[in-house]
């Protein structure tokens, strides 16, 4: 095996704070064994702490190299499923949240996803412990401004782009956010770039330029992105509730920052924001409180990453918020909000402001009643719901991003979505929950539930499936702010604790009478006359009705129908490995086949975890006879997930994932999880399809909640575009406005019922059955085409359908003769290349050629300059 260089390893000497650490031998040294690691983990772990206080983190990554040696020539891990995944979502309109679409805050888009191989990407983290809550009141949003900043080039690397370049020549990506009171910078990059690439990314850190030139134009990305999040509902709440703490608070600071607080206002007041931004850089980059994960071969490559300790950095103490406690407790919060979204989706928010739960993370208090919360078993707020045909979600709980959870306080929100009927009701809705939430406090913390979720947390932690490098540095650089070093890995994840005290004491807060009520609906259109100051959001405030009040404090009476869950029989309890086949087999074999389906199988050799998984694609040609036929194909699907939810459900909680999805010729049943129970879900699902029904009251929930699913999708314009140019390029296409009338031209539960059986009645199946699992007991006749465009210029243009909404969307579609890729199947597609400009995004739908990929990688980082750095597009 070729070895590293050790002498290029050695620590920078020109830099003060720097240590030197002997290389104690990367094939001796086994890692730290106080930092509590998964049995699955083979990594190594190794922590220190560099004169300058900066607490390192190396992960030492070898897999992959016994067997090739040469780390460049390593086989690639293909990542297509998610993407295939959001493809078909879509299609269906079977989005389900919204969130992962629009980055966050605190998100960023520069760096762009990302495809190949995770086991030759090396990675770096950096967290520093300051982030929103420390923005100067004039000047609203720098600290998320600096870190845009801080990439614009280094005295060593002067290069305003230089990084992303040398990033994208190499197969590698970046990202940074700015939270609360933390702001994360993490890259990846192919293993052989690696020592390169963190000694620029280094230098943001020990010596950025931020040039007073580059500031305008980078105001105008910051100023985009706040202009890409307005038009986002989960945004929009957190600014209105964040505009409800009591004043002075920084809950309230508008952490986004756009042209106005960070250009305009700052002229207007003669505000020297290049100077303010480097005294924020210099108070607050301090290499005491940051932290830095680095995922790597070997142990040599970190100590490259030094921060500079003199100056501002002698020591100053964190930022601290922690005396700024109860920062809801205002009259202003017990009251009921009601709010105009942006979709046309009724919604109810049921939110608690808690004491700052961070120190219980052993116990995880909040995890366990959103557990109960959120359960959607017999017996849960949901299924009760559910059966009333008043709700067709519900989460609750505590997202642990800084918005969530932070020194101040930690959120506790049950968000519920309503049907119309629902909305009418959502009084009775509230009613519902206070019920669930006064059963678990007289009933107590219940060990046996407690030890049910910490067996599943623990499976899980034991057979863990290693992640992309750049996401795991992500997430361990933040874990290490919060968690002593023995739990760095384990801290946020495992329920250490079972404590009735600590539990209990939360339980206790969540009354009635401390709780916000937002109501969301587009009903409130017209009623809602004051505006959230940042976002527009149009509300209204009111009291809670009196009599309502007086029901939930005197003494409530419970329905009959909530109770606690029973015991999960879905939880893993053989972890065994199956012997291996013999003879072996590199590739799925066909192991059954006939004219009605195949089947794939192919038992896992490589991984060698106790889990299996198992997708079918149920394609039947009845679908696409007609934009109706679409339609109800849809609403079958969601149906089937509706009737499948309750039974399921535990199914899912216990790790066993499936998924359903209404794809443009099938049905897609995707089940994957611990082998040991996935039988017995896989056949859950098959029951249920096989007798499929609806009753008339979940049918026009379904409609109802359909018509707003297709209307929120033609409202995005980057959706609309999509579906206007797969309908030139796709031959007997039904478009989205061809859906939407389908449906609201009116359809019956027996049309369902017809088209169910019809679609049974005339399906291929084919299935692939693979991973830790023993031998399960025609013609594709769908053809996937697309049109071959005239080869000229043609331009298409839409007319987006919202109104509010300030973004463009452009995408450029390349036509490339794919014909060498048809050869051995009905699959004919000519490759497209598409991006949208407004948003600096680009992607390539899932099959890719090798030369596709390389013009995409060309273009993108140009793309990205032009747009993003020079226009400042977003
Ligand atoms: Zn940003």
């Amino acid at each position: 095996m070729p070895q590293t260089n050790k002498s290029r390893n050695a620590p920078v000497p020109e830099t003060s704070g720097s240590v030197q650490v002997q290389d104690p031998g990367a094939e001796e040294y086994v890692g730290d064994s106080e930092i509590i690691k998964s049995p699955s983990d083979p990594k190594q772990y190794r922590y220190i702490v560099l004169d300058n206080g900066l607490r390192c983190l190396l992960i030492s990554d070898n897999r992959g190299l016994a067997s090739s040696g040469d780390e460049d020539l390593e086989e690639e891990e293909e990542e297509e499923e998610e993407e295939e995944d959001e493809e078909s979502d879509d299609e269906t309109g079977e989005e389900s949240e919204e969130d992962d679409e629009d980055p966050g805050s605190e998100d960023d888009e520069r760096g762009i996803k990302k495809k190949g191989s995770t086991e030759k990407q090396s990675a770096a983290a950096l967290c520093v412990g300051v982030g929103s809550f420390s923005d100067p009141t004039d000047l609203p949003g720098l600290a998320h401004f600096l870190e845009h900043m801080v990439f614009m080039g280094s005295e060593k690397y002067p290069s305003e782009n230089g990084f992303d370049a040398f990033l994208k020549k190499h197969g590698g990506s970046d990202n940074a956010s700015t939270d609360c009171e933390r702001t994360i910078f993490q890259f990846d990059i192919q293993r052989k770039n690696f020592k390169e690439a963190l000694d620029r990314w280094a230098q943001f850190f020990i010596c950025p330029l931020m040039i007073r030139d580059a500031i305008d134009r980078e105001v105008e990305a910051v100023d985009s992105e706040y202009q890409l999040a307005k038009p986002s509902d989960s945004h929009r709440k957190e600014m209105l509730f964040g505009s409800l703490a009591k004043p002075g608070h920084p809950m309230g600071k508008f952490c986004w920052g756009n042209a106005q607080t960070l250009k305009q206002e700052p002229k207007k007041n003669k505000i020297n924001v290049y100077e303010r931004l480097r005294a924020f850089w210099k108070k607050y980059y301090s290499a005491h409180y940051m932290t830095l994960a680095v995922q790597s071969k070997g142990w040599g490559n970190p100590f490259l990453f030094i921060v500079d300790s003199k100056g501002a950095h002698d020591g100053l103490p964190k930022p601290d918020f922690s005396d700024m406690l109860n920062p809801y407790d205002t009259p202003a919060f017990y009251k009921l909000y009601r709010v105009v979204p942006v979709r046309k989706d009724h919604s109810l928010n049921i939110t608690w402001a808690l004491p700052p739960q961070e120190k219980y993370y052993r116990v995880k208090p909040l995890h366990y009643i959103s557990w109960l919360i959120g359960h959607e078993g017999t017996g849960s707020i949901l299924s009760v719901l559910r059966k009333k045909c008043w709700a067709l979600a519900l989460f609750g709980g505590n997202s642990e991003t800084g918005f969530d959870q932070n020194s101040t306080y930690s959120i506790f929100s049950i968000s519920i979505t309503l049907t119309d009927e629902g909305f009418q009701n959502f009084y009775q809705v509230t009613h519902l929950v206070f019920q669930y939430l006064k059963l678990l406090q007289t009933l107590g913390p219940q060990k046996r539930i407690y030890e049910e979720i910490q067996r599943i947390e623990a499976n899980e932690f034991h057979y863990q499936e290693q992640i992309d490098p750049i996401e795991y540095v992500e997430d361990v650089c933040e874990n290490m702010q919060l968690f002593p070093k023995e739990d760095f890995l384990t801290g946020d994840q495992l329920m250490f604790q079972f404590s009735p005290e600590v539990i209990g004491a939360i339980l206790s807060l969540l009354t009635p009478d401390k709780a916000n009520l937002m109501l969301f609906s587009p009903e409130h259109e017209g009623h809602c006359p004051l505006r959230e100051k940042w976002f527009g959001t149009q509300y209204n405030v009111e009291d809670i009705q009196q009599e309502w009040m007086k029901q939930w404090t005197d003494g409530i009476e419970l329905s009959q129908d909530l109770h606690l869950p029973e015991e999960n029989k879905f939880i893993s309890t053989d972890f065994s490995l199956k012997p291996p086949e013999s003879p072996e087999s590199e590739f799925p074999v066909k192991i059954a086949h006939s004219d009605r389906g195949c089947n794939w199988y192919k038992k896992d050799n490589k991984f060698k975890i106790p889990k299996a998984y198992i997708r079918f694609h149920m394609i039947s040609p009845v679908i696409q006879q007609s934009a109706k036929n679409l339609v109800l194909f849809d609403l079958m699907v969601n149906i089937l997930a509706h009737n499948l939810a309750e039974p399921a459900y535990e199914a899912e909680v216990a790790q066993l994932d499936y998924k359903l999805v209404a794809s443009e010729h099938g049905l897609v049943i995707r089940v994957k999880g611990f082998n040991h129970k996935l039988p017995l879900l896989f056949y859950l699902i098959i029951d249920h399809l096989a007798g499929f029904s609806a009753t008339p009251g979940v049918f026009s929930m379904f409609t109802e909640q359909l018509k707003k699913t297709y209307f929120n999708i033609l409202i995005k314009p980057e959706k609309l575009g999509k579906d206007v140019r797969l309908l030139i390029l796709e031959h007997s296409r039904w478009s989205m406005v061809e859906k939407y009338q389908a449906l609201t031209a009116g359809l019956t539960v027996d049309d369902l019922m017809e088209f169910s059986q019809r679609f049974r009645a005339e399906l291929y199946a084919e299935g692939l059955v693979q991973g830790n699992i023993s031998k399960l007991p025609a013609k594709v006749p769908v053809l996937f085409r697309v049109v071959e465009l005239p080869p000229k210029h043609h331009i298409c243009k839409v007319k987006s359908l919202n109104k509010g909404d300030a973004n463009s969307e452009v995408t450029v579609y390349y036509q490339v003769h794919g014909r060498a890729r048809c050869s051995n199947n009905n699959l004919c597609m000519f490759q497209q290349v598409c991006f949208s400009s407004i948003q600096s995004q680009i992607s390539l739908p899932c099959q890719s050629s090798r030369a596709d990929v390389l013009f995409q990688m060309h273009m993108e980082e140009p793309c990205f300059d032009f747009l993003r750095t020079k226009e400042t597009l977003g």
